[in-house]
């Protein structure tokens, strides 16, 4: 496992890293819980992903119950939640949000659950137009200073909106940002590679990415119609079947199975060339990685050892296929 510096704080993560969005408490309980944890930990991943709205809460137990099972010292880990969206199916105003009041609630919340002491990262997961946000700057540097979080950081904010934050907490002696969550695969490239451009040096921006196969679509295992024990067919997540579903994805596809080709040329698998493809921009701090059982954590994990095969000509050959690059 190779280590990279969240953005310039001193925190060194696992490249690759793993996540528990819809399968924790709806495919995975905690003893699988604990073969996929155990089998990304035993690979050398330090950091595990969540959030408070993730299976309304339950992930959380799930990750808690997991971390308490296997034990491992609370300094050789990192454990990330999120405040935005609630962890009701239907919150009340002040039960979601980037309020003061909902980011401390929240924070309380997910220790319980995760049954943790502190939070290492702890993300505004998405922009909420009804807070300013110098409130929630200020409320996140009175989590840190109690010692509840050590990072705090943004997922899918603009770059305006992550520039402002940082701002607000200079202009008043707050602490900044330190990292972004954005979604990046080879279908989703723009924000990661041309609108946060200057955000890197510029503010020193670490990026944990999420979604490296596109919920699965880079794996390949959609290319032959939907598997019935996908999360695809989870009842709550029919939006995600109706994307796949949708002219879009289904045009994505055509690429998918081309680049299985590539794969197939270089003596590598297709879900180990998508997640190595991430690795391989260096602003990206950590990739998370999402898996349902312990054998594609295994798969996942073996993308390290495919980065030095992405060589210019490959990495030529991957964006002829895709056609995704932006256009600065
Ligand atoms: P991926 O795009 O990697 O999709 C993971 C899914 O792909 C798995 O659940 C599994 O689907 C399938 N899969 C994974 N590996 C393989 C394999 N080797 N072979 C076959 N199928 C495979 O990641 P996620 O969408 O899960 O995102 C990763 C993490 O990012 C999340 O867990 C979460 O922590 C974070 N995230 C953050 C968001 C944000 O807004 N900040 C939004 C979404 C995710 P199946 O279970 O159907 O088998």
């Amino acid at each position: 496992m190779e280590y990279r510096r969240l953005g310039k704080s001193g925190l060194k993560v696992s490249a690759l890293s793993f996540g528990s969005w819809v399968t924790f408490g709806n495919q995975v309980d905690v003893d699988k819980a604990v073969g996929c944890m155990t089998a990304a930990y035993d690979a050398g991943v330090n950091f595990f992903d969540n959030a408070e709205g993730y299976a309304g809460g339950q992930s959380e137990i799930v990750m808690g119950e997991t971390l308490k099972r296997v034990g491992w010292r609370r300094d050789s880990y990192v454990v990330s939640s999120k405040v935005f969206f609630g962890s009701q199916s239907n919150p009340t105003p002040t039960q979601r949000g980037l309020s003061r009041k909902h980011v401390v609630e929240a924070c309380h919340q997910a220790l319980e659950r995760l049954q943790l002491d502190y939070l290492d990262l702890y993300f505004c997961h998405r922009p909420d137009p009804e807070t300013p946000i110098e409130e929630t700057v200020r409320a996140m540097t009175e989590l840190i200073l109690r010692g509840d979080v050590l990072y705090w950081g943004t997922s899918e904010w603009s770059a305006q909106e992550i520039m402002e934050a940082y701002s607000v907490a200079r202009e008043h002696h707050l602490i900044p940002p330190t990292m972004e969550q954005p979604q990046y695969h080879l279908f989703h490239r723009k924000r990661v590679e041309d609108e946060y451009s200057r955000l890197y040096e510029g503010i020193g921006m670490g990026t944990t990415i999420w979604s490296p196969l596109a919920s699965g679509l880079l794996s390949g295992k959609y290319n032959n119609g939907i598997p019935q024990d996908s999360r695809l067919m989870l009842p709550g997540y029919e939006w995600l079947k109706q994307m796949m579903e949708s002219e879009t994805w289904q045009k994505r596809l055509v690429a998918v199975r081309e680049l299985a080709t590539v794969a197939d040329e270089i003596g590598t698998t297709l879900p180990r060339l998508a997640i190595a493809w991430c690795l391989k921009n260096p602003h990206v701090s950590t990739v998370i990685t999402g898996a349902s059982r312990s054998e594609q954590v295994v798969e996942n994990m073996a993308a390290m050892d495919v980065v030095p095969l992405l060589t210019d000509d490959v990495m030529a050959k991957i964006d002829s296929v895709v056609s995704t690059a932006p256009i600065s």
